[in-house]
């Protein structure tokens, strides 16, 4: 079904005429209860309508109540360390081998000048983004980095980490799934960090699906790197990856797995809702793409589950539904940069920030640029290295954040 832009009323004049089952739910999230998995289950297997538009109006009116009408992003730098990968997505084009035409590894005197070129354009944050555990898949790459001192990959990254802080842009490292020691290597030279969960679901792992050829993509184990870098007390940024062939009842547990690890350890900074995008040279070519309206329902669910967390949707991958998301609950658009593209959706431009503004604008919003780490935990004992304090003061300064 595609989405039509309803005229939305009050949330509660939406809610009459309902299915009782909707119905409660949608009041549950209106008197500022957390939705419980099963109310959220019928919310997000709402089709009909007027049921769907009930539920992005009590939504966005809750993320209104709760987050006001500021909305961000991140003014970034993406540096691409290394594209090599020992893991095989059904559905990723960014990955290569060693000996494919487009592999690259990063030198420092290229990550130096990209973190400049981009600090001289305002950027803030460095995003840290690659392949997982290639070494332990190519000889030829830990050639490369032992060439480059570093026996893995990870060393290597935290002195990138170290020329963008010299650089005075503050590093988000993704670097898929690492060990306890390596995001304690990584912390203080990070404000904060990320990793996909993707689904919680095994099934995805197994023959024929999305991540039958990523061992990296074992929800368990991913749980359990974000279980570490919650002890660690570690900004972290996570998410849902929609249309890899999960059912909605495995989004729905996927939110509230991420929800219960932050209501455990407070450190999951946003939540990313994030679209499948089917690109020709994958495996998953041909399978369809999630559409708008259920990219919405699941903001929508998202928002009444999590209530107050961050919810990011990213602005290049859905360019036309922008105004949608807004009013399903959003209220970031994470990394947009004036300098890199989106390597891992290359062919996917980020919008032009004046041209968001005004659509964040007509919508009732205001679009504020913010730091690769929110505010809140600028000052939590514990989540920031006192050396990254300086910096990250200078940057909210240039830039107009406020950390109050
Ligand atoms: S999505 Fe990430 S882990 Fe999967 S193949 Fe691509 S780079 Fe590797």
């Amino acid at each position: 079904m595609l989405w039509v832009e309803p005229t939305l009323p009050h949330p509660e004049d939406t809610l009459r005429d309902l299915r009782s089952l909707v119905r409660s739910a949608l009041e549950a999230g209106l008197a500022g209860r957390a939705l419980e998995a099963e109310q959220a289950q019928v919310l997000i297997d709402c089709d009909a309508p007027a049921e769907i538009a009930a539920l992005i109006a009590v939504a966005g009116h809750v993320r209104t109540l709760l987050k006001g009408t500021v909305v961000t992003y991140s003014p970034k730098v993406f540096l691409p360390v290394t594209n090599l990968c020992r893991d095989r997505c059904g559905y990723c084009t960014f990955r290569s081998d060693p000996d494919d035409v487009q592999a690259w590894t990063m030198l420092p005197e290229e990550i130096r000048a990209a973190s400049r070129k981009g600090r001289g354009l305002d950027c803030v944050e460095a995003l840290m983004c690659l392949g997982d555990k290639p070494e332990l898949a190519f000889r030829s790459y830990r050639h490369t980095l032992s060439v480059l001192g570093h026996e893995d990959t990870i060393g290597y990254v935290r002195q990138a980490c170290e020329i963008a802080l010299d650089e005075n842009l503050l590093p988000h490292t993704n670097a898929g799934l690492m060990t306890r020691d390596e995001l304690a290597l990584l912390k203080p030279v990070n404000v904060s960090m990320g990793l996909m969960l993707e689904n919680i679901s095994p099934r995805l792992r197994g023959k024929g699906e999305a991540h039958y050829y990523a061992p990296d993509k074992d929800p368990q184990r991913r749980m359990a790197m974000m279980r570490d870098a919650g002890e660690l007390q570690i900004p972290f940024t996570t998410g849902i990856l929609l249309g890899i062939g999960e059912t909605r009842a495995e989004v729905v547990t996927s939110l509230a797995a991420i929800h219960d690890l932050h209501q455990r350890y407070g450190h999951i900074q946003e939540i990313i809702i994030q679209n499948f995008r089917a690109k020709p040279t994958t495996r998953m070519a041909t399978k369809p793409e999630p559409q708008n309206v259920e990219i919405a329902k699941t903001i929508a669910v998202a928002r009444l589950m999590t209530r107050d967390m961050n919810l990011q949707a990213p602005p290049n991958l859905s360019p036309y539904d922008h105004r949608l998301f807004l009013r399903a609950g959003i209220n970031d658009w994470g990394g947009m940069s004036p300098l890199t593209p989106d390597y891992v959706n290359p062919e996917a431009p980020w919008p032009h920030v004046a041209v968001l503004k005004g659509t964040c604008s007509s919508e009732g919003f205001t679009l504020q640029p913010r730091l690769p780490l929110y505010a809140e935990y600028v000052e939590r004992t514990g989540f920031v290295d006192p050396a990254l304090r300086p910096t990250i003061q200078a940057r909210a300064a240039d830039r107009g954040v406020s950390l109050c």
